[in-house]
Protein backbone atom coordinates (compact mmCIF):
# COMPACT_ATOMS: atom_id res chain seq x y z
CA UNK A 1 0.00 0.00 0.00
CA UNK A 2 1.41 3.36 -1.14
CA UNK A 3 1.55 6.21 2.16
CA UNK A 4 -1.54 8.46 1.01
CA UNK A 5 0.08 11.32 -0.21
CA UNK A 6 -2.53 13.71 1.23
CA UNK A 7 -2.96 17.13 0.04
CA UNK A 8 0.30 16.93 -1.73
CA UNK A 9 -0.12 18.72 -5.12
CA UNK A 10 0.49 17.32 -8.10
CA UNK A 11 4.30 17.81 -8.93
CA UNK A 12 6.09 18.40 -11.80
CA UNK A 13 5.89 15.78 -14.73
CA UNK A 14 9.54 15.18 -13.80
CA UNK A 15 8.51 14.73 -9.84
CA UNK A 16 5.66 12.21 -11.18
CA UNK A 17 5.84 8.70 -9.84
CA UNK A 18 4.88 6.11 -12.07
CA UNK A 19 1.46 6.41 -13.25
CA UNK A 20 -1.48 3.26 -12.41
CA UNK A 21 -3.96 3.13 -14.80
CA UNK A 22 -6.31 5.08 -13.02
CA UNK A 23 -4.01 7.56 -11.28
CA UNK A 24 -5.93 9.76 -8.70
CA UNK A 25 -3.15 12.84 -6.88
CA UNK A 26 -4.13 14.95 -4.93
CA UNK A 27 -7.91 15.74 -5.52
CA UNK A 28 -9.89 18.59 -4.42
CA UNK A 29 -13.07 19.06 -4.88
CA UNK A 30 -16.05 21.54 -2.91
CA UNK A 31 -19.40 22.18 -2.91
CA UNK A 32 -19.78 25.73 -2.34
CA UNK A 33 -18.07 25.76 1.13
CA UNK A 34 -18.12 22.54 1.85
CA UNK A 35 -15.03 20.70 0.80
CA UNK A 36 -15.43 16.97 0.23
CA UNK A 37 -12.98 15.79 -0.89
CA UNK A 38 -9.71 16.90 0.95
CA UNK A 39 -6.38 15.60 -1.05
CA UNK A 40 -6.88 12.31 -2.71
CA UNK A 41 -4.23 10.00 -4.05
CA UNK A 42 -5.02 6.48 -5.42
CA UNK A 43 -2.81 4.39 -8.15
CA UNK A 44 -5.29 1.52 -9.60
CA UNK A 45 -2.88 -0.76 -11.68
CA UNK A 46 -4.46 -2.97 -14.99
CA UNK A 47 -6.31 -5.78 -13.69
CA UNK A 48 -6.40 -4.45 -10.16
CA UNK A 49 -9.91 -4.93 -8.15
CA UNK A 50 -9.99 -1.72 -5.55
CA UNK A 51 -13.18 -1.95 -3.32
CA UNK A 52 -13.74 1.50 -1.84
CA UNK A 53 -15.62 1.95 1.58
CA UNK A 54 -17.06 4.42 3.62
CA UNK A 55 -19.58 5.48 6.07
CA UNK A 56 -22.58 7.62 3.50
CA UNK A 57 -21.07 11.26 2.58
CA UNK A 58 -17.61 10.90 2.81
CA UNK A 59 -17.01 11.65 -1.01
CA UNK A 60 -17.35 7.61 -2.40
CA UNK A 61 -20.06 8.65 -5.09
CA UNK A 62 -18.60 12.32 -5.55
CA UNK A 63 -14.47 10.08 -6.15
CA UNK A 64 -16.46 7.82 -8.79
CA UNK A 65 -17.89 10.57 -10.79
CA UNK A 66 -14.40 12.57 -10.87
CA UNK A 67 -12.79 9.37 -12.21
CA UNK A 68 -15.61 9.66 -14.81
CA UNK A 69 -15.40 13.48 -15.16
CA UNK A 70 -19.02 13.82 -14.21
CA UNK A 71 -18.07 15.86 -11.62
CA UNK A 72 -15.12 18.80 -12.54
CA UNK A 73 -12.19 19.14 -9.67
CA UNK A 74 -11.29 22.01 -8.03
CA UNK A 75 -6.82 20.94 -7.64
CA UNK A 76 -5.04 17.60 -8.58
CA UNK A 77 -5.24 15.59 -11.69
CA UNK A 78 -7.22 12.31 -12.46
CA UNK A 79 -6.04 10.49 -15.33
CA UNK A 80 -6.56 7.40 -17.17
CA UNK A 81 -3.95 5.31 -19.04
CA UNK A 82 -1.73 8.48 -18.60
CA UNK A 83 -4.74 10.95 -20.13
CA UNK A 84 -7.27 13.21 -18.65
CA UNK A 85 -10.87 13.24 -19.61
CA UNK A 86 -12.07 16.19 -19.16
CA UNK A 87 -8.87 18.26 -20.45
CA UNK A 88 -5.81 18.24 -23.05
CA UNK A 89 -2.38 19.28 -21.71
CA UNK A 90 -0.74 21.70 -23.77
CA UNK A 91 2.71 23.00 -22.82
CA UNK A 92 2.25 23.58 -18.78
CA UNK A 93 -1.39 24.54 -19.59
CA UNK A 94 -4.46 22.58 -19.37
CA UNK A 95 -7.20 23.21 -22.24
CA UNK A 96 -10.67 21.99 -21.45
CA UNK A 97 -12.44 19.90 -24.00
CA UNK A 98 -15.02 20.70 -25.66
CA UNK A 99 -18.11 18.45 -24.94
CA UNK A 100 -18.11 16.02 -28.08
CA UNK A 101 -14.27 15.21 -27.36
CA UNK A 102 -15.21 14.74 -23.54
CA UNK A 103 -17.99 11.84 -24.45
CA UNK A 104 -15.48 10.08 -26.66
CA UNK A 105 -12.70 9.96 -23.88
CA UNK A 106 -15.27 9.13 -21.23
CA UNK A 107 -15.50 6.01 -22.70
CA UNK A 108 -12.63 4.78 -21.36
CA UNK A 109 -14.47 4.34 -18.22
CA UNK A 110 -17.74 2.37 -17.58
CA UNK A 111 -19.84 3.28 -14.97
CA UNK A 112 -22.74 1.30 -13.45
CA UNK A 113 -25.02 3.07 -10.99
CA UNK A 114 -27.17 2.04 -7.97
CA UNK A 115 -30.46 2.38 -9.87
CA UNK A 116 -29.29 0.80 -13.04
CA UNK A 117 -30.75 3.69 -15.23
CA UNK A 118 -31.32 1.56 -17.99
CA UNK A 119 -33.70 3.00 -21.35
CA UNK A 120 -36.94 2.43 -19.90
CA UNK A 121 -38.39 2.97 -23.87
CA UNK A 122 -35.22 0.13 -25.12
CA UNK A 123 -34.83 -3.23 -25.02
CA UNK A 124 -32.13 -4.87 -22.75
CA UNK A 125 -30.41 -5.66 -26.54
CA UNK A 126 -31.16 -1.79 -27.54
CA UNK A 127 -29.72 -0.41 -24.15
CA UNK A 128 -26.09 -2.45 -24.60
CA UNK A 129 -26.12 -1.46 -28.43
CA UNK A 130 -27.04 1.75 -28.28
CA UNK A 131 -23.42 3.53 -26.85
CA UNK A 132 -21.58 1.56 -29.87
CA UNK A 133 -24.30 2.82 -32.40
CA UNK A 134 -24.46 6.34 -30.96
CA UNK A 135 -20.59 6.77 -30.99
CA UNK A 136 -20.17 4.80 -34.28
CA UNK A 137 -18.10 2.43 -33.09
CA UNK A 138 -19.75 -0.40 -34.99
CA UNK A 139 -22.85 -1.13 -37.26
CA UNK A 140 -26.26 -1.81 -35.91
CA UNK A 141 -25.85 -5.46 -36.92
CA UNK A 142 -22.20 -5.45 -35.62
CA UNK A 143 -23.34 -3.44 -32.10
CA UNK A 144 -26.38 -5.84 -31.97
CA UNK A 145 -24.32 -9.52 -32.32
CA UNK A 146 -21.75 -7.80 -29.87
CA UNK A 147 -24.54 -7.12 -27.42
CA UNK A 148 -26.10 -10.73 -27.50
CA UNK A 149 -23.08 -11.88 -26.40
CA UNK A 150 -22.67 -9.85 -23.73
CA UNK A 151 -26.17 -10.51 -22.40
CA UNK A 152 -24.69 -14.45 -22.49
CA UNK A 153 -21.98 -13.19 -20.33
CA UNK A 154 -24.37 -11.71 -17.65
CA UNK A 155 -26.36 -14.77 -17.67
CA UNK A 156 -29.51 -13.40 -19.65
CA UNK A 157 -28.79 -14.61 -23.21
CA UNK A 158 -33.03 -14.91 -23.50
CA UNK A 159 -33.56 -11.90 -22.39
CA UNK A 160 -32.88 -9.42 -25.30
CA UNK A 161 -36.07 -8.39 -25.96
CA UNK A 162 -37.28 -7.33 -22.49
CA UNK A 163 -37.78 -4.16 -21.57
CA UNK A 164 -36.33 -2.91 -18.80
CA UNK A 165 -39.65 -3.05 -16.35
CA UNK A 166 -40.21 -6.80 -17.37
CA UNK A 167 -36.83 -7.40 -15.81
CA UNK A 168 -36.07 -8.32 -12.32
CA UNK A 169 -33.86 -5.44 -10.61
CA UNK A 170 -31.16 -7.81 -10.37
CA UNK A 171 -31.37 -8.39 -14.30
CA UNK A 172 -31.69 -4.49 -14.94
CA UNK A 173 -28.08 -4.29 -13.08
CA UNK A 174 -26.82 -7.67 -15.10
CA UNK A 175 -27.78 -5.75 -18.09
CA UNK A 176 -26.61 -2.21 -16.96
CA UNK A 177 -23.27 -4.29 -16.26
CA UNK A 178 -23.65 -5.59 -19.96
CA UNK A 179 -24.36 -2.07 -21.30
CA UNK A 180 -21.03 -0.52 -19.36
CA UNK A 181 -18.69 -3.31 -21.17
CA UNK A 182 -19.77 -2.33 -24.12
CA UNK A 183 -17.45 0.19 -25.23
CA UNK A 184 -14.40 -2.05 -24.06
CA UNK A 185 -13.60 0.56 -21.28
CA UNK A 186 -10.28 0.53 -19.58
CA UNK A 187 -11.95 0.38 -16.16
CA UNK A 188 -15.20 -0.18 -14.89
CA UNK A 189 -16.90 1.71 -11.25
CA UNK A 190 -19.77 0.44 -9.84
CA UNK A 191 -21.06 2.67 -7.26
CA UNK A 192 -23.34 0.29 -4.62
CA UNK A 193 -24.33 -1.86 -7.72
CA UNK A 194 -26.51 -3.96 -5.01
CA UNK A 195 -27.96 -1.37 -2.45
CA UNK A 196 -31.46 -0.87 -4.45
CA UNK A 197 -31.60 -4.67 -5.10
CA UNK A 198 -34.09 -6.68 -3.04
CA UNK A 199 -31.64 -9.13 -0.82
CA UNK A 200 -32.61 -12.92 -2.81
CA UNK A 201 -31.05 -10.61 -5.98
CA UNK A 202 -27.56 -9.63 -4.70
CA UNK A 203 -26.01 -12.59 -5.14
CA UNK A 204 -26.76 -12.68 -9.03
CA UNK A 205 -25.18 -9.25 -9.45
CA UNK A 206 -22.17 -10.12 -7.10
CA UNK A 207 -21.70 -13.35 -9.33
CA UNK A 208 -21.08 -11.31 -12.84
CA UNK A 209 -18.81 -8.63 -10.69
CA UNK A 210 -16.67 -11.54 -9.25
CA UNK A 211 -16.31 -12.95 -13.09
CA UNK A 212 -15.11 -9.52 -14.43
CA UNK A 213 -12.78 -9.88 -11.48
CA UNK A 214 -11.77 -12.82 -12.22
CA UNK A 215 -11.55 -12.34 -15.87
CA UNK A 216 -8.59 -9.54 -14.92
CA UNK A 217 -11.07 -6.15 -15.59
CA UNK A 218 -9.67 -3.42 -13.64
CA UNK A 219 -12.48 -2.54 -11.05
CA UNK A 220 -13.52 0.00 -8.55
CA UNK A 221 -16.37 -0.76 -6.51
CA UNK A 222 -18.29 1.25 -4.08
CA UNK A 223 -20.04 -1.40 -1.68
CA UNK A 224 -21.41 -1.96 1.77
CA UNK A 225 -21.03 -5.55 1.16
CA UNK A 226 -17.61 -6.43 3.37
CA UNK A 227 -17.34 -10.23 2.74
CA UNK A 228 -17.96 -9.92 -1.04
CA UNK A 229 -14.71 -6.72 -0.64
CA UNK A 230 -12.66 -9.68 1.59
CA UNK A 231 -13.28 -11.90 -1.33
CA UNK A 232 -12.59 -9.96 -4.85
CA UNK A 233 -10.53 -7.19 -3.95
CA UNK A 234 -7.00 -6.99 -4.33
CA UNK A 235 -7.32 -3.30 -2.38
CA UNK A 236 -9.22 -1.91 0.01
CA UNK A 237 -9.72 1.66 0.27
CA UNK A 238 -11.15 3.25 3.79
CA UNK A 239 -12.93 6.85 3.27
CA UNK A 240 -13.97 8.69 6.17
CA UNK A 241 -14.98 12.88 5.57
CA UNK A 242 -13.61 13.37 2.42
CA UNK A 243 -9.94 11.84 3.01
CA UNK A 244 -8.00 8.37 2.75
CA UNK A 245 -7.53 7.17 6.11
CA UNK A 246 -6.49 3.74 5.15
CA UNK A 247 -5.38 1.51 2.33
CA UNK A 248 -4.57 -1.54 2.19
CA UNK A 249 -4.90 -5.50 1.30
CA UNK A 250 -8.44 -6.66 2.61
CA UNK A 251 -6.81 -9.48 4.76
CA UNK A 252 -5.29 -6.44 6.59
CA UNK A 253 -7.94 -3.63 6.83
CA UNK A 254 -11.10 -5.75 7.26
CA UNK A 255 -9.42 -7.95 9.76
CA UNK A 256 -7.17 -5.94 11.34
CA UNK A 257 -7.88 -2.13 10.80
CA UNK A 258 -5.03 0.43 12.24
CA UNK A 259 -7.47 3.19 12.85
CA UNK A 260 -10.79 3.08 14.80
CA UNK A 261 -12.81 5.53 12.07
CA UNK A 262 -12.33 1.74 9.99
CA UNK A 263 -13.41 -0.13 12.90
CA UNK A 264 -16.19 1.72 13.83
CA UNK A 265 -17.52 1.75 10.23
CA UNK A 266 -16.94 -2.23 10.08
CA UNK A 267 -18.81 -2.96 13.16
CA UNK A 268 -21.39 -1.08 11.53
CA UNK A 269 -22.05 -2.68 8.70
CA UNK A 270 -21.30 -6.17 9.02
P1 LIG B 1 -21.01 9.03 -0.42
O1 LIG B 1 -21.17 8.51 -1.81
O2 LIG B 1 -19.79 8.52 0.28
O3 LIG B 1 -22.24 8.82 0.41
P2 LIG B 1 -21.08 11.63 -1.69
O4 LIG B 1 -19.89 11.69 -2.57
O5 LIG B 1 -22.39 11.36 -2.33
O6 LIG B 1 -20.80 10.62 -0.50
O7 LIG B 1 -21.23 13.00 -0.92
C1 LIG B 1 -20.17 13.60 -0.18
C2 LIG B 1 -20.65 14.91 0.39
O8 LIG B 1 -20.89 15.82 -0.69
C3 LIG B 1 -21.95 14.81 1.16
O9 LIG B 1 -21.87 15.69 2.26
C4 LIG B 1 -22.98 15.28 0.17
O10 LIG B 1 -24.08 15.85 0.83
C5 LIG B 1 -22.23 16.31 -0.64
N1 LIG B 1 -22.70 16.40 -2.03
C6 LIG B 1 -22.70 15.41 -2.95
N2 LIG B 1 -23.15 15.85 -4.14
C7 LIG B 1 -23.45 17.17 -3.97
C8 LIG B 1 -23.96 18.20 -4.84
N3 LIG B 1 -24.23 17.95 -6.13
N4 LIG B 1 -24.14 19.43 -4.31
C9 LIG B 1 -23.82 19.68 -3.02
N5 LIG B 1 -23.34 18.77 -2.15
C10 LIG B 1 -23.15 17.53 -2.61
MG1 LIG C 1 -22.68 7.40 -2.69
Amino acid sequence: ASPAAADSAAGTPAARPPAGLVQITGVHKSYGEHEVLHGITLTVQPGQVVALLGPSGSGKSTLLRAINHLETIDRGEITIDGEFIGYEQRGDRLIELPEKRVLERRTRVGMVFQNFNLFPHLTALENIAEAPIALKRAGKAQATARARELLARVGLADRGGHYPRQLSGGQQQRVAIARALALDPDVLLFDEPTSALDPELVGEVLQVIRDLARGGTTLIIVTHEIGFAAEVADHVVFLDGGRIVEQGPPERVLRDPEHARTQEFLDWVI
